[in-house]
């Protein structure tokens, strides 16, 4: 949805944000107010004041914004967007880690490690010192790793240190860093090679920032590495949506830049130009019982609009019959209406099966956003496993994965011999395959493999993209072994139909000159944001996921109490965060909001009643109507007329077929 906008539409206080010269800058306002246009409008201003792209960076917080920003700037700047950095702070991390490789002991072709890898890696470090584990343990200590690694708590722990040793030695040694890495290694590298860092202070001499209230500490010390105290950061951000207080991002960092940055430039912006005056009311009132907060206020541009809507509804099953039902009526009743306009927000994700079901059951076209991951399934991890291989020999995880698929009659054990000989003679897996001094008897197998691997190699560095591909699915045995495994033809034909997808990818993306570890690089990154772009269809995703975007139609479902607020909120005390969550939610909204809620909901297999949010409550009630509490109020009345007459429209619209 790209709307070409001039900056003649801007208001006086955007005006000064997106022109502001002289030093740092804050733009500090609620939902809609216009922030991420300012940023986008600077830079578009930037670039036509003749400032070279490539000392411009913008950072926003998922893949999908950094898209959507990009096709904006491509709309008003033609090929001079092309040049800009426009990203996350991950993939920032990650072209700063590949660059200067050499510098923490890696080559350009690092693999970044997904939840699955660094499973693997952790479980082979707890072996190797003889640390017991189970899957669970496991998590605890990467989990516990992570926040080391962030910062957010202190190494005093020596067992933790030692892992932290050993962990970090092995994926040194398999070319590799894990998701923490990207954040952390940068400032490594800024902090101890003044040449690294004046290169990247010259890339983002104007850095721009989205979504600041959730940068996290680490993320702050970054932005102190790249700008310094005079220079020309441009950040914005809204203290109501901090919504990652557990991963370590700190409304804190937005009154530290006022101490490190003393000439900061604060601007507040105050006209909504999102959402109607009942759905700002609601949520303004909402936020304001919240004491932790800066104050702000915001006004609608967009006239008062139709209340928000409170549905009651017996069970969950319902529930979603009744969100699809409406999203079906709606859209076939209105002129224009396209499907991605709608959106149904949730609390936690298992939440979406629900309403998945009754979508399909409208026949509804939708998407769930941080679903099951494409990139989770078995077909495609096998794949990756050999493209990743490809492009990083060192990659032993890749390496087992890819080995028993499909089976080559190449046991345990062998594996085993084989991990002795790597390890004695300090070689890859792979390059234990390959060595001239391997003598075993499964060795015509492993150099078979090892051979195989090489040719491969080979043809993706000269061959044609699509020939390559092709060479793995085909050499390896890997499309054979799909077909054969799968219990049925559609089976086998979804399976490649994903390949094949990736496979897409893979040739758009070599056409442009891009590398296989770029490649597997990218995927990553996507795989972890999980945000592919699903245009004509009803959007499905939590609120997390939700952030900075917007929709004419809003669902909240699940407005009970326990689920949202989550019950560990109230045990956490997180109860301020949860309903800057809310607001968020709420704040996605142009045009209409419904909140909804079951009485009846199973939990545990048992049916248990469940009490209204108090989210539903707090709210100023006034631009509220609770649908079915008085079914027959005057404003109920309306709505069923309304309903009427859209039932009409849909009528003559099948007779007008
Ligand atoms: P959030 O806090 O949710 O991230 P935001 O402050 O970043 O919101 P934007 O997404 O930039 O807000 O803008 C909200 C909507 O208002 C967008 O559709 C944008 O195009 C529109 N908008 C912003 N400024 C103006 C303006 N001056 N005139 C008309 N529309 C505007
Ligand atoms: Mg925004």
């Amino acid at each position: 949805m790209l709307r070409a906008m001039s900056t003649s539409e801007l208001n006086e206080e955007q005006y000064r944000a997106v022109f502001h010269r002289g030093g740092p800058l804050l733009v500090l306002a609620g939902a809609g107010s216009g922030k991420t246009r300012v940023i986008t409008e600077r830079i578009a201003a930037l670039v036509e004041r003749d400032v070279p792209e490539d000392a411009i960076a913008a950072v926003t917080f998922t893949n999908k914004a950094a898209r959507e920003m990009r096709e904006r700037l491509q709309a008003r700047l033609g090929d001079k967007a092309d040049k800009l950095r426009i990203c996350t702070f991950h993939s920032l991390g990650l072209a700063i880690v590949r660059e200067h490789a050499g510098l923490i002991g890696r080559r350009a072709n690092v693999s970044v490690f997904g939840v699955s890898e660094q499973k693997s890696a952790m479980k082979s470090v707890l072996s190797e010192m003889k640390l017991a584990a189970d899957s669970d343990q496991v998590d605890r200590i990467l989990s516990r790793l992570s926040l080391l690694k962030s910062e957010l708590i202190e190494g005093h722990d020596n067992q933790l240190a030692q892992i932290r040793e050993r962990y970090d030695l092995l994926l040194e040694r398999m070319n590799a860093v894990d998701f923490d890495d990207l954040m952390v290694l940068p400032i490594r590298l800024l902090n101890e090679h003044s040449d690294v860092r004046a290169l990247w202070q010259s890339r983002a001499r104007h850095f721009l920032v989205d979504e600041y209230q959730d940068s996290s500490r680490i993320q702050y010390q970054w932005v102190q590495l790249l700008v310094p105290e005079n220079g020309n950061l441009t950040v914005v951000g809204d203290d109501d949506q901090s919504i990652y207080g557990w991963r370590g991002a700190e409304v804190k960092n937005l009154f530290q830049l006022q101490r490190d940055y003393p000439s900061l430039t604060v601007i507040r912006l105050e006209d909504n130009y999102r959402s109607t005056g009942a759905i700002l009311d609601t949520s303004n009132s909402l936020i304001a019982i919240n004491t932790e907060r800066l104050g702000k206020s915001l006004r609608s541009n967009l006239g008062q609009g139709k209340p928000v809507q409170v549905w009651e509804s017996p069970n969950p099953e319902e529930e979603a019959h009744r969100v699809a039902g409406d999203i079906r009526l709606k859209r076939n009743s209105t002129k224009d209406a396209k499907w991605d306009h709608y959106c149904v927000l949730y609390r936690a994700s298992y939440q979406a099966r629900a309403v998945e079901i009754a979508l399909r059951e409208a026949g509804v076209p939708y998407h769930v956003s941080g679903g099951l991951s494409f990139f989770d399934r078995a077909e495609i991890q096998d794949l990756l496993s050999y493209l990743r291989l490809i492009a990083n020999f060192d990659d032993d995880l890749a390496f087992m994965r890819a080995i028993g698929r499909p089976r080559r009659g190449i046991g345990d054990k062998a594996l085993g011999d084989l991990g002795l000989f790597a390890m004695a003679h300090s070689v890859s897996l792979l390059g234990a395959c390959l060595h001239n001094e391997l003598e075993h008897k499964r060795i015509d197998s492993l150099r078979e493999f090892g051979d195989l691997l090489v040719a491969l190699e080979f043809q993706f560095k000269h061959g044609e993209p699509d020939e390559a591909f092709d060479a793995v699915l085909d050499l390896t045995h890997l499309e054979a072994a799909i077909r054969a495994e799968a219990d049925d033809e559609a089976k086998a034909e979804m399976r490649m139909g994903n390949l094949m997808e990736i496979r897409r990818w893979w040739i758009k993306h070599a056409e442009n000159g891009g590398t296989l570890a770029e490649f597997l690089q990218q995927i990553f990154l996507k795989a972890d944001q999980k945000d592919d772009d699903p245009t004509g269809q009803v959007r499905l995703m939590t609120v997390h996921a939700a952030k900075g975007l917007e929709f004419d139609d809003v669902y909240v479902v699940g407005m009970e109490d326990g689920i949202f607020p989550h019950k560990s909120a109230l045990e956490e005390n997180r109860m301020e965060e949860e309903r800057r969550l809310m607001y968020v939610a709420m704040t996605r909204a142009r045009y209409r909001l419904t909140l909804s809620y079951a009485r009846v909901r199973k939990r545990f297999g048992q049916k248990e009643k469940s009490a209204p949010s108090p989210f539903l409550h707090e709210p100023d009630q006034s631009s509220m109507r609770w649908v079915d509490r008085d079914s027959d109020s005057e404003e109920a009345k309306e709505e069923a007329l309304d309903f009427m007459a859209a039932m009409r429209a849909q009528l003559e619209n099948i007779k007008s077929r």
